[in-house]
Formats: structure tokens, sequence, C-alpha cells
């Protein structure tokens, strides 16, 4: 069967580190996900960042410490403060010590975010943080993902311990969210002037959204440079206003994600593509961050979802592996080899 010219010359920019326009991208994300051509752009996204990343993946952890009805009204979200039904609760620093222990102990957690919602008491987030560093191995990164912040609070997060922020202007922003997307984007400059890098994300992906809505939410990412970009699709949680709208597959997900892999992968500081919520067909698509989580998440209606919809640690690796990745990242970028004597060692199996 005869490549698609067009397509081709599109790979061959991914491959020679010459930036996709967004026409490029529109055209990526117009192919149907069963077809030959996706299969191809899939392929290829894998392919790519494989040889980027010497076949590395890293292991993200997520821990949510401070739960109360949000005003950021995410429609699907399911601590929006119209329609959830969690209580008010922050995190003790045992819990939070507790949990941390479960992610970093084998020492392979790249990574550890630590969730508020979108208001969140920044001393006691610093206090928190000032905790987590003290805990987490020297090797594991700590980030933060909390709502829109000030330079100067940011600053503070950041000289506190932070390497890096999780911000997303989200598809349909100030319309399916009470946010405005201004001070979405304005928030990511102000991460990115205080010294923290940026991982951003297209989301929450619907059935409903359009390419040109796809285009210019993975453009935020790509135009200001971050270090992490993703793809997310919306997970229809029982209560959340849009559940009703339904949720792309996991393939769709996979075939967006390769996408945003070749848009982003001649960004020059980008490191590692993500994928929410982790699953095989994204790891095979240019996908190379899987994320642990546990406590709050806005995706699942337990509220410690390492009892629901999260993943622990063992069942990252396993994936990885599974996947065929080589090596597990650190936070300090050294490699361990991902083989099957490492699952048996840290009980992955
Ligand atoms: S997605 Fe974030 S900002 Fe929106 S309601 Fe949920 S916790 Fe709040």
């Amino acid at each position: 069967m005869n490549i698609d010219p067009k397509l081709e010359k599109i790979f061959d920019k991914a491959r020679s580190s010459i930036a996709l326009t967004r026409e490029d991208c529109a055209y990526l994300l117009s192919f149907d996900e069963k077809s030959y051509e996706s299969a191809l752009i899939r392929a290829t996204a894998n392919d790519v960042v494989r040889k980027k990343t010497d076949n590395s993946a890293i292991i993200l952890g997520q821990i949510g410490v401070d739960v109360r009805p949000c005003p950021g009204r995410c429609k699907f979200c399911t601590f929006g403060e119209l329609h959830t039904k969690f209580e008010p609760s922050k995190m003790s620093e045992e819990e939070l010590e507790r949990k941390m222990h479960e992610f970093c102990d084998e020492g392979d957690l790249y990574g550890l975010y630590l969730m508020t919602m979108h208001e969140y008491d920044l001393d006691n987030y610093l206090r928190i943080v000032e905790h987590a560093r003290k805990v987490a191995p020297a090797t594991t990164q700590i980030w933060a993902n909390i709502g829109d912040s000030s330079y100067e609070d940011l600053k503070a997060i950041h000289d506190a311990g932070v390497s890096g922020i999780y911000h997303v202007c989200r598809l349909r922003e100030g319309e399916d969210t009470e946010l405005d997307p201004k001070d979405r984007i304005r928030t990511m400059e102000n991460a990115k002037k205080a010294g923290l890098e940026l991982y951003t994300c297209c989301e929450p992906i619907g059935p409903e959204h359009t390419i040109e809505e796809l285009v210019e939410n993975i453009f935020i990412g790509v135009e200001m440079g971050v270090y992490q970009h993703a793809a997310m699709r919306r997970v229809a949680v029982p209560g959340a206003p849009l559940a009703e709208r339904g949720q792309i597959s996991e393939l769709r997900l996979a075939h967006i994600a390769a996408c945003i892999a070749l848009t982003s992968v001649t960004v020059p500081t980008l490191a590692y593509m993500g994928l929410h919520e982790p699953n095989e067909l994204g790891y095979l698509s240019g996908s190379n961050i899987i994320t642990a989580e546990s406590g709050a998440n806005p995706r699942d209606n337990t509220g410690d979802t390492s009892k629901g919809r999260g993943m622990d640690m063992g069942r990252c690796r396993k994936m990885l592996y599974e996947c065929g990745f080589d090596y597990i990242r650190r936070g300090d970028e050294s490699k361990i080899p991902l083989d099957f004597d490492y699952l048996i060692k840290t009980n992955s199996l």
C-alpha cells in the first residue's frame, strides 16, 4: 500500500527536527483512528520519541493533598462546587509521608505532583512542599498541580523545592469551566519566569471537540516551550455535568497523542510525552510518561483514587515493561534497566 506523500513529508519533518505547522497537525488529526494512516502515524510517533529518549519512560506520582468544593466549577470534574459530593479535607503530614513511601521507596519515581484545587492556601502548600522535599529521595523531583497563581507565589513554590508545574488552558476553558483562559496562560508564563519547568496537556478531550479546537490547544504548549506535553481524554465521571457527552476511545486518544508527539518532538525543550489515563495503545504511540495516583483525583468519585481509577507503582512499571521500554528514568535522568528481574525485585508482577 502506498503512503500518502503529504504524510511522508510530515514524518520527514518530525524526524529532521523541523517544526510542524498547524496545518500539518490538523492533517494528522484528520485521519480516522482505525485507518492504515493512523497506524503509520502512531508507529512513527512511537519510533521518533523512543529514539530521542533511548527507549526510556518515566513514572510520575500524583497525590491530591487538599480537597474542597472548587470554584473552578469545571463541568467534567468531580470537585466542581455545584455538583461535588466531596467534603473539604486536608492531608496530614503523616498521611502524606505514608503515601510518599509507597511511591518513592524503590527510588524510581521521576517526579511527584502535589495537587490542590483551583484555590489553595499558599502557606500550607509551602509547608507540604518542604516536608515532601525532605521525604523524597534526591532523584525524585517535586512538581506542583495547583490553581492560577502569581509570579511571586510561583517563585516561593520554586524556592521551596518545586521543579516544575502541570498547568493547562483547557479545551473550551471559560465555557465548560468558570476560569478565564487568559489567567490560565498567564500562570504558565509566570511559572516559566519563576524558573519552573512546564508540563501541559491537551485536555479534557471529548467526542465533541473539533480538529481546529485540538490544534489551537496543542499549539499553546508547543509555542510556550514545554518540558512535557500530553493528551488526556475526558472521563465521563458519574455526576459530572459533561458525563452525558460520553468518552472517546483509547484508540482515538492514542491517535491524538501520536499527533501531539510528532508536533511537539521538534520543540527543543521537550523531554517527555504524557498520556492520561495510562493505557498500552498510548505507550505504543509516542507517549512515555505514566502517572501513579493516590488521594483525591478529578476523574474519580473515590476519595482515595489508589483504591479506584488510580494505578500504583507496580502496575505502572509492569505496563511500561509490557510496552517494550528498556529503561525507567529517575528525576536526575539516570537510567534503571527495565527487565523482568526488575519487576520481580520491585514486586511489580
Ligand atoms: S478541574 Fe481543577 S479547577 Fe476545575 S473544578 Fe476540578 S479541581 Fe477545580
